[in-house]
């Protein structure tokens, strides 16, 4: 065995995430955690021979496609990860030669993917095969690998074949098959380079590809003439073979030759550069970017890799385009949900990104706005008024809900969610108010926010029917986050967000008219009556929600005279199963849920909602809750460090947490599960670090399970970055600011006026802390 040659890469074992052996069962799993990528480009970490049974995956943001009536899909695009050896006729790799070790490792601290085989052929004779491979944060077009293959036993001929594979296609979902959404528009070779212009089918994109490679022998390097060819290995000489390439796509129409020439630009600064250069500016990129996003927990080492996985997922598919894309439900990572855009993306992964990266959180919203339009013409298609949302949402914003899907048994079933899961209208006004809270960018509200917000009110105010008898106004025919219920009355999460929706909308336009030609323009540009935002009001002091003198909410109409069923066995990770004797189909008659839907409203709603009001629905509802999405871990446990159950908030943040790293779900391989990343960080953050946003004033008051000594992380909130370095009873704040301004930051529930730059530490008063009932 030969040294490590990217030893350097792989040092700080905090950061890695390992793979110790080759198991075919785990490769796909393995592709999705080992994704890499900048926010732009997203690529799966497959490994670079293809072996038998691999889903590579390449994908752009915001690159969808489709054929025909069926629905936009993420493309799967030309794959440049493909780099293939065979020894005289052998395939060096894991299928085909005798695996003497493998090990895989990522460095999420430098977002790099490390990886060093010994293989055995048919005649004993082994081989040293390593590789790196990243995607440039510093550059989002580029992509770099570099592969060292040392023939240890004997001289061999190698047979070398690489090139950007364009033989792959999108995964088959259900009835529909495999699929490409690409033709070959050229390719070619120009210099010591290689292009490639493809062309989705439908939507036109087009996406340049450029990529050059070169071996090394004794530090010689060599450009190779073509993508395959054949070279003489001798005993125990490293040959390295780098390649460069890089990808960029134009959502606007532009002619091929200048993308294609754009393109090159970029590729050849990248290819006349060297790898260590190249290294260098990525890992200084996510240096910056770890620096902003870290959150270090004292006392848990495996707890804190596991949850800088997450992290990193997250800033893997971050990116800031003005709208063009948003994050989908399984990132870049796979194809899962056919990458499509649902309220994950703000109510689950935009608190991350408001409280770390502006832009990226800003980047969402804007995605949203211009998909405005298109909630309007959806609106009115249904007879509403104002933007309604799609459920499921791709390039354009039109509904991109498949009429299929699979059910929790496998069953294929057909899917209702576009036709009654209307919250995503409200969610998305909500992040929209959030942001503004967050971030107080008055112009973001002025040329999109505002107008955001007053006309999903529009569509919630067309939405509403006026019941007589009750005189109540309410919302029938929906389906709320909990999807085993479907077309069910009042649903309690959908009528709250509404009325939440409406009465901000109200409250907002009468804060602009004081600003009376900003005012005007708002009112013409909407065509916006006194009238109408006043009946606004109304509507929302009218919608009806059950509440009972215990305080329990009722989810919908009817929800208490389902069957009662209990939940008598749970899996090895505490995951309730279905009672056997219950088919998917009836699970409607019963009273469980899929997740949370009272309590995610009493998480969102926070500060409507009494305390005994969220203890009593957490105990009412928390038996009922079946966890079958991927969404519900997280939320439960943040609303159980909300009523003080800390031991059930820590083993929910636990599945939350190891949701992807240890396959919970078993569909991994179809991508890591981007709102449980989100759901997660909330936990942490505002569960157990205990930040909240109370009348817009940022609180601390910590709550941390046993075994976690210390936490630290910082939040950016109103221009400010608040440093934070916590234990239960001591908070430690540090404003940075550039203003002299002074913050007013809630500690331990006392509000207080802090100055900027300035350290300060708060210590729990003794007696308010409830060491009872702490995990
Ligand atoms: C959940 C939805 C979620 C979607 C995408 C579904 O299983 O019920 O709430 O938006 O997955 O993650």
């Amino acid at each position: 065995m030969i040294r490590g040659i990217y030893s350097h890469c792989i040092q700080d074992e905090i950061w890695l995430i390992r793979e110790a052996e080759w198991a075919r069962s785990l490769q796909n799993i393995r592709e999705a955690q080992f994704a890499i990528g900048n926010g732009y480009l997203g690529t799966r970490g497959t490994l670079e021979g293809i072996p038998y049974g691999a889903i590579p995956g390449t994908y752009l943001a915001g690159v969808y496609d489709k054929i025909g009536s069926q629905v936009d899909e993420l493309v799967n695009l030309p794959n440049p990860i493909n780099f293939k050896f065979t020894v005289d006729g052998q395939k060096l790799d894991v299928v085909a030669m005798d695996v003497i070790q493998h090990r895989r490792i990522l460095n999420m601290k430098k977002g790099a993917l490390v990886r060093h085989n010994i293989y055995r052929d048919v005649k004993k004779r082994l081989y040293d095969y390593q590789s790196l491979r990243f995607v440039s944060m510093s550059d989002k077009n580029i992509g770099v690998m570099q592969i060292a293959i040392t023939a240890l036993d004997e001289d061999c001929i190698v047979d070398v074949n690489t090139g950007i594979d364009t033989s792959v296609g999108n995964t088959s979902v259900l009835t529909e098959g495999k699929k490409r959404h690409f033709r070959v528009r050229e390719l070619g070779q120009f210099r010591n380079a290689g292009y490639l212009i493809i062309e989705t089918l439908e939507k036109k994109h087009l996406i340049s590809y450029w990529s050059g490679f070169y071996y090394e022998i004794n530090s010689k390097k060599i450009f190779a003439k073509d993508n395959i060819f054949r070279l003489k290995f001798k005993k125990g000489q490293t040959v390295k073979f780098t390649k460069i390439f890089s990808i960029k796509h134009c959502p606007y129409k532009d002619s091929h030759t200048r993308l294609k020439q754009h393109n090159f630009k970029i590729f050849n600064k990248a290819f006349r550069s060297n790898i260590d250069t190249l290294l260098n500016q990525h890992t200084k990129a996510w240096d910056k970017l770890w620096r902003r996003v870290d959150v270090k927990i004292g006392g848990t080492a495996n707890l804190q890799q596991n949850l800088r996985f997450n992290i990193y997922h997250m800033m893997i598919c971050c990116h800031h385009d003005e709208g063009a894309s948003s994050i989908g439900a399984r990132s870049l990572s796979g194809e899962g949900y056919r990458g499509h855009i649902f309220w994950d993306a703000e109510i689950f992964l935009m608190p991350f990104y408001l409280f770390n990266c502006h832009d990226t959180a800003k980047n969402m919203l804007l995605y949203r706005y211009r998909c405005l339009d298109k909630a309007k013409e959806l609106a009115k298609k249904e007879g509403y008024k104002g933007a309604k949302f799609a459920w499921e949402s791709a390039s354009t914003g039109d509904e991109e809900t498949p009429a299929w899907a699979r059910d929790i048994d496998g069953t294929i079933t057909k899917v209702h969610t576009h036709q009654f899961e209307h919250h995503i209208t409200a969610d998305i006004a909500y992040a929209v108010y959030k942001y503004y809270v967050a971030t107080e960018d008055h112009k973001f509200m002025e040329k999109f926010g505002y107008e955001m917000i007053f006309e999903s009110a529009r569509f919630w105010a067309s939405r509403v029917e006026f019941n007589n008898r009750r005189n109540k106004y309410e919302i029938n025919r929906i389906i709320g986050p909990d999807e085993f219920h479907i077309d069910v009355n009042n649903n309690a999460f959908t009528n709250m967000m509404a009325k939440w929706n409406l009465i901000t909308a109200y409250k907002l336009f009468c804060k602009i008219k004081k600003r009376k030609s900003f005012y005007k323009k708002m009112k013409t540009k909407l065509n916006l009556k006194e009238t109408e935002v006043k009946e606004w009001r109304k509507i929302a002091n009218n919608i009806e929600i059950n509440i009972t003198k215990d305080k329990i909410i009722e989810q919908f109409d009817g929800y208490f005279k389902l069957h009662k069923v209990s939940i008598t066995t749970t899996d090895e990770n505490g995951i309730p199963l279905i009672p056997i004797k219950l088919k998917a189909k009836d699970l409607g008659k019963t009273q469980l849920i899929k997740q949370p839907d009272v309590l995610m409203l009493l998480c969102l709603l926070d500060d409507v909602f009494s305390p005994e009001t969220k203890l009593a629905n957490y105990n009412f509802y928390i038996p009922k809750t079946m966890h079958k999405s991927s969404l519900s871990p997280s939320m439960s446990a943040l609303i159980a460090c909300e009523v003080g159950d800390l031991n059930r908030a820590y083993n929910l943040f636990n599945v939350s947490l190891r949701t992807d790293i240890s396959n919970l779900y078993r569909n991994t391989p179809e991508g890591i599960h981007a709102a449980s990343l989100g759901g997660t960080w909330q936990v942490v953050v505002f569960g157990f670090a205990g930040a909240k946003i109370k009348k817009e004033i940022l609180h601390i008051s910590p709550r941390m399970p046993l075994g976690w000594t210390n936490m630290s992380f910082s939040l950016l909130w109103k221009k400010n970055l608040v440093k934070l370095d916590l234990t239960n009873d001591t908070v430690k704040v540090k404003i940075i600011s550039k203003q002299k301004k002074t913050l007013d930051m809630g500690v331990f529930d006392r509000v207080m006026p802090l100055k900027p730059n300035k350290n300060y530490i708060f210590r729990r008063e003794v007696g308010k802390y409830k060491k009872a009932g702490y995990y």
